[in-house]
């Protein structure tokens, strides 16, 4: 792809975004386009050792590490583990993001999930995106319209998601599994296994689409509909 774009993630938890959509987000940015990651929290809380002051720490440097690994950029927002609302403030701090960076493409969370905040922010970035485009809503910077709005697959948002979007993410794979590992978590918790279940997706997703390995993403189901003159063709 010749035009250079930028693509933001925001994710509720550090790790999130990096682990449901770190191929395509490694992918972009070896290819030289801009990549941001948004954290709206570290995800604090529940570290099987560390409180949560320290976990944040460990947190906010494991999220650096994986941004510098793929070559991308990542921002965390000051709200709490679990207690992320949303509220038109955290909405508009979210629009204001957008307008700043200016992203060509949007991706976060689906709307169904067992984890509150991960829901919550699927609520902030769908009208902080929508903020962001209007001018109408005055803020100090002007608007910015985002091209695409994409919903990553996540094992803990899975109720009503379905894989629409299929990218290739055969050639950036090795580079994403490596930065990964920066999280304790993914490797080493003992409520989940984290690595294993993202990288036998992306194995599946990829036969699915006839390639070695992909992401998939849902998208809003009103941008579903497709329009031809006839019945396309190969
Ligand atoms: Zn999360």
């Amino acid at each position: 792809m010749d035009k250079k774009v930028h693509i933001m993630a925001i994710g509720a938890h550090a790790g999130d975004m990096d682990l449901t959509c770190g191929g395509i987000l490694a992918k972009y940015a070896m290819e030289g386009h801009r990549v941001t990651l948004v954290h709206m929290t570290p995800g604090e809380k529940g570290h099987p050792i560390l409180n949560d002051e320290e976990y944040a720490k460990q947190k906010l440097e494991e999220a650096k590490e994986f941004a510098d690994k793929i070559g991308a950029e990542a921002l965390m927002l000051p709200y709490r583990d679990g207690e992320l609302e949303d509220t038109d403030e955290v909405k508009f701090h979210v629009c204001d993001i957008i307008r700043q960076y200016k992203p060509d493409i949007l991706i976060t969370h689906w709307k169904n999930s067992m984890h509150k905040d991960h829901a919550a922010t699927y609520r902030i970035v769908q009208d902080a995106y929508f903020y962001a485009g209007i001018k109408s809503f005055n803020r100090d910077l002007p608007e910015h319209s985002v091209s695409g709005l994409y919903f990553a697959e996540n094992w803990e948002d899975p109720y009503d998601f379905k894989p629409y979007v299929y990218i290739d993410i055969s050639s950036a794979y090795d580079k994403w599994i490596e930065a990964i590992k920066s999280y304790e978590f993914v490797s080493n918790s003992p409520y989940f296994k984290y690595l294993e279940y993202y990288s036998a997706l992306s194995v599946v997703r990829g036969a699915e689409c006839r390639k070695d390995k992909a992401e998939a993403f849902a998208v809003d189901p009103l941008s579903m509909k497709q329009i031809f003159e006839y019945f396309p063709v190969k």
